[in-house]
């Protein structure tokens, strides 16, 4: 749910713009959802459906962006003004599984990847559109939420109506909804019989089949700008990459990001970014949350939440793989940067 400044990132490699010479069957359609645009890639779909599909899926994708929205008006606010006043509240039966698909990969990540810790992540300011403070909180303050241990374990549903064992408890799915809204506009397509595509919510994505003859294709963004690598995602394939210059504001000469650390309630150290291929969209949208609070020791994360296809980028620049996505990555750089090889630890 970010703006689309941030969200330039990865662009579609090389021919989704050509076959300008042959009878076109890749149609790209644009929308605008979540504050960005979420582009559509389908190949060998008629007219009539991709109208279809673009209806249903941007009607799905605004419908979630104003019920989950963290700050203004709406589902998520209600619910969150109920668990913070002790009470339970009726929730949506579209909300729930939602919430415990958010609850059962926290659960797996450590509680790295903690949807519940809204308070936090406003109380640093970036609950707004453009982040106004400028200055970071009071350590005080930083210190009394995490001593709070706001969990999604904390959440428990009696029926349809749902409880907080902790009124610390402030839901932001801000880590989690692209990729769950990725996975609900995949099965969109799906339900219509589109059987080769891909949804790319700037740089995020999902794909359905294949492109035409070959897999789909897509960069990896470097974080300082510009694309590092390509990759080939299989069918039902997803790409998340969580880094910490997508929001930030600057201090007394330090960076402070938007993605926070629940164990010391301050922006997560030592990665700049997090590239993970999931099975799906929600799953690799938390991972790659996770794994960029985990910072150094990522992998004993990463083999937690059984993703096996990470690219992890240190604040120093420095590139380390695990085998599943060295393996994949293509770089475009005549002389490839130096990339670590990272094996899964043993549980
Ligand atoms: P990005 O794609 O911008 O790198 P992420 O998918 O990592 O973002 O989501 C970051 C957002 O998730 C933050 O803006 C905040 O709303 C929320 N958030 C911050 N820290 C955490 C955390 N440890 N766990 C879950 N959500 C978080
Ligand atoms: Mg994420």
């Amino acid at each position: 749910m970010r703006q689309a400044a941030a969200l330039l990132g990865l662009a579609l490699l090389s021919g989704l713009f050509s076959g300008c010479d042959e009878p076109p069957r890749l149609r790209e359609e644009r929308i605008q959802v979540f504050g960005t645009w979420v582009d559509l890639a389908l190949w060998g779909v008629d007219d009539a459906t991709a109208a279809r599909a673009i209806r249903v899926i941007q009607g799905d994708l605004g419908d979630l962006h104003t019920r989950w929205h963290a700050w203004q008006p709406g589902e998520l606010t209600r619910i969150n003004a109920a668990l913070a006043a002790g009470e339970s509240v009726d929730v949506a039966d579209s909300m729930r599984p939602v919430l415990e698909r958010a609850r059962t990969l926290s659960l797996r990540s450590g509680d790295l990847f903690n949807p519940a810790i809204g308070r936090l992540v406003a109380l640093w300011g970036f609950h707004a559109d453009a982040p106004a403070k400028r200055v970071p909180p009071p350590a005080e303050a930083i210190d009394a939420l995490v001593a709070a241990v706001p969990k999604m374990g904390d959440l428990a549903f009696d029926g349809s109506r749902l409880l907080s064992r902790n009124p610390a408890v402030q839901l932001d799915l801000g880590a989690f909804a692209k990729g769950y809204g990725v996975d609900i506009a995949i099965g969109r397509l799906q339900d219509l019989g589109i059987r080769d595509a891909m949804v790319n919510a700037g740089g995020d994505l999902r794909v359905l089949g294949r492109r035409g003859d070959r897999d789909w294709r897509v960069g990896i963004r470097a974080p300082a700008g510009g694309l590092l690598a390509a990759v080939e995602i299989a069918d039902g394939e997803s790409v998340f990459t969580s880094g910490t210059y997508e929001r930030q504001f600057e201090h007394a000469g330090t960076r402070y990001h938007h993605i926070i650390d629940p164990r010391t309630g301050y922006p997560a150290r030592g990665l700049s970014s997090v590239t993970v291929i999931g099975r799906d969209g929600a799953e690799a949208d938390a991972a790659a949350t996770a794994l960029l609070v985990a910072g150094r020791d990522w992998p004993r994360t990463a083999r937690a939440l059984g993703v096996t296809a990470v690219l992890a980028i240190d604040e120093q620049g420095a590139l380390q793989a695990t085998p599943g996505m060295a393996d994949r990555l293509q770089f475009l750089d005549q002389s490839p940067p130096a990339l670590g090889i990272v094996p899964l630890p043993e549980i």
